[in-house]
């Protein structure tokens, strides 16, 4: 695939607001948050959509989503209530091809998402 900004971000040739790493994942603050809490887990090995994520995806795309609930648990908003969202193609609104997880928390949402 493609290299992107969150692959420069991976290896720090762009700054990020990081706030969480472990050896497959990376998670930075949203540069345009959409809420008070909006944070981005990343995999650090690059799969640009959901749609092009396989079998051999599985133990990586539990990873991110385990990160994205743990952070939320340790910074005290999961009780509360958040919302992760994995944008895939053009419909989506998605406009990096860096598959990533949305993190949004801080405020109450809205359904159906626009
Ligand atoms: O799901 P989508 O691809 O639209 O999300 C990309 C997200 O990456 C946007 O929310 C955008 O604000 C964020 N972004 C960022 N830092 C960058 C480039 C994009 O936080 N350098």
């Amino acid at each position: 695939m493609a290299d992107t900004i969150f692959g420069k971000i991976v290896r720090r040739e762009i700054p990020a607001d990081i706030v969480y790493e472990d050896d497959a994942v990376l998670a930075f603050r949203d540069l345009n948050p959409q809420a008070p809490v909006h944070v981005l887990f990343i995999p650090k090995r690059p799969i640009a959509t959901l749609d092009a994520a396989g079998p051999n995806d599985a133990a990586l795309l539990g990873q991110l989503l385990l990160a994205a609930a743990a952070y939320a648990r340790q910074q005290g908003f999961a009780e509360q209530g958040y919302r992760c969202v994995i944008n895939t193609n053009r419909d989506s609104g998605q406009t990096v091809y860096h598959l990533h997880v949305h993190l949004l928390a801080g405020r109450a949402m809205h359904w159906p998402p626009g």
